[in-house]
């Protein structure tokens, strides 16, 4: 006999009676007015920025003099060691990976050294060199007779120069084992923040993940996790009085980079946030927001030069009317990027490793101007939830896997032919740039004589992300399917795709 079973539920999304926030004190709590004593700066040896102990005890790793900016992966092997700094951008490059001529610290000498991407893609930086002739590209000294060699592609690296001439060839030794390439590894300043709900433990949330994530990159106190819980029905004050002492914190540790992850529920209907647990209380997010995230701890975010806000809240808050308050937020509270998702039971955790993914690329290696191919590998996240992209400029878009069966232009098939009953039995009828038409393949076999057939229009102005021609046909029924995209609020007169700016 089957037996029934009640379990207890994930998801983020849930009833709660909606009552007005507390007013805010009239006078803001002030900053510590008494001089904090001057406390040693602890070496990383000692108190690692980050583990599982540290993440019941964050602040204790803010140190009182932020460390200086640095950027400490070599751009060959994602790796440590002895290294030279490019003269042109921000990467170095170990000596493991190329070999370093002699005399590096010869004091008469002027040593510059360019990196193998800046070789590549920079040339325009790397002084000119005249040589005797095309083919020997060896520089020469009385100029005469000669012609002008510039780095680039299809010349032989030579990427250290001494008093303005190329040194010999260098010789790069390992080979690429990264699949990006010279990857740029920025471990300046950042902290990650987590705001959680009353109740929400720590252990399990996306931004302690993401905290253990940054932990071997970000070494010396680059990288301070912060926690918040909130009870903003019972326990407003101490709320107000503890991010208020954070944003004290925050602001002589001076972030370059801040990532923000509120883990909360919200109500099915209007999106409205919870602020207290067990859907005891909920408020307008445009309440809460602000409030989680006051004044004082905005100009911490706008003074950074990379910041993201994460909404791990089920979808209403970023279908219903609480999505243009949330834009609003972002807008003033000087968020570069936010990130919201859609779907009514949001289970968070099935978003832990696109998030891992967004904030590798958007606070190390700095390539999220491709956003399309962080989704390409997030298909499965994509079966789950659209994502909700919020940008300073108040513009929402919206990114949205397809598939021709599962998410036919978006849209959600039903789980079961509604006339045979049978599970799962569509199969594609028509396939075209503007409509596909699923249709059952169990209605004539159990005596249906019409079977049922559903038609899906493509929304009007989607745009394949990826920017790759329209697939039809068999050809489209790839297990990955495709992420397309369209502006709920933009400015712009043209449909282009979004564009990421991750420096300032
Ligand atoms: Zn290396
Ligand atoms: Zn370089
Ligand atoms: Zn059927």
């Amino acid at each position: 006999m089957a037996r029934t079973k009640q379990t207890a539920g994930k998801s983020t999304g849930g009833a709660a009676p909606k009552k007005a926030l507390a007013p805010l004190p009239q006078v803001s709590s002030p900053p510590e007015v008494t001089p904090r004593p001057q406390r040693k700066k602890r070496k990383a040896a000692e108190d690692p920025p980050v583990d599982a102990i540290v993440l019941t005890l964050p602040v204790t790793t803010a140190p009182q003099q932020p460390p200086e900016e640095a950027n400490t992966w070599c751009a060959g092997c994602d790796d440590g060691g002895k290294s030279v700094d490019c003269d042109t951008c921000p990467r170095h490059v170990c000596a493991a990976c190329i070999e370093f001529p002699e005399g590096l610290d010869e004091p008469n000498h002027t040593i510059n050294f360019y990196c193998p991407r800046c070789w590549l893609f920079n040339a325009a930086k790397i002084p000119e060199w005249t040589a005797k002739d095309e083919a020997n590209r060896q520089p020469l000294d009385d100029g005469n007779t000669a012609v002008v060699i510039k780095a680039g592609v299809g010349v032989p690296y030579r990427g250290f120069f001494r008093d303005g001439k190329p040194l010999a060839p260098l010789r790069y030794k390992v080979p690429q084992t990264l699949r990006a390439q010279w990857p740029l590894s920025d471990t300046t300043r950042l902290v990650v923040l987590s705001l959680r709900l009353d109740g929400t433990p720590l252990l399990g949330d996306a931004a302690a993940l993401i905290a253990h994530h940054f932990a071997p990159y970000y070494q010396d106190a680059m990288f301070l996790f912060e926690s918040l819980n909130f009870d903003l029905d019972t326990n407003v004050t101490e709320y107000d009085n503890a991010v208020d002492k954070l944003a004290g914190r925050l602001e002589s540790y001076a972030p370059v980079k801040i990532m923000v992850v509120l883990t909360d529920h919200s109500t099915p209907d209007e999106g409205c946030l919870h602020i207290s647990q067990g859907g005891a209380a909920s408020a307008d997010a445009g309440d809460v927001l602000p409030r989680l995230i006051p004044a004082r701890l905005q100009q911490v975010v706008r003074q950074a030069r990379t910041s993201l806000l994460v909404l791990q809240v089920c979808g209403a808050l970023n279908t219903g009317p609480a999505r243009q308050e949330v834009a609003d937020f972002v807008a003033i509270a000087g968020f570069q990027h936010a990130i919201g998702f859609t779907t009514p039971r949001f289970l968070p955790a099935a978003a832990h490793t696109f998030l891992q993914d967004v904030a590798h690329h958007f606070f190390i290696t700095g390539h999220a101007k491709k956003f399309h191919h962080i989704l390409a590998t997030h298909y499965e996240l994509g079966m789950h939830t659209d994502i909700i992209m919020y940008f300073p400029t108040r513009e929402i878009y919206r990114y949205c896997w397809t598939h021709p069966i599962h998410r036919p232009h978006g849209h959600r098939p039903p789980p079961q032919c509604p006339k045979c009953f049978t599970l799962t039995p569509f199969d594609v009828e028509l396939h075209t740039e503007k409509q596909i038409v699923l249709k059952c393949t169990a209605c004539q076999k159990n005596g249906i004589a019409a079977p049922r057939q559903f038609t899906f229009d493509a929304p009007p102005k989607f745009q394949r992300i990826d920017e790759k021609p329209w697939v039809g046909g068999k050809k489209a029924k790839m297990v990955q399917g495709v992420w397309y995209g369209e502006w709920l609020c933009t400015t712009r007169t043209g449909n282009g795709l979004p564009v990421y700016h991750l420096s300032s």
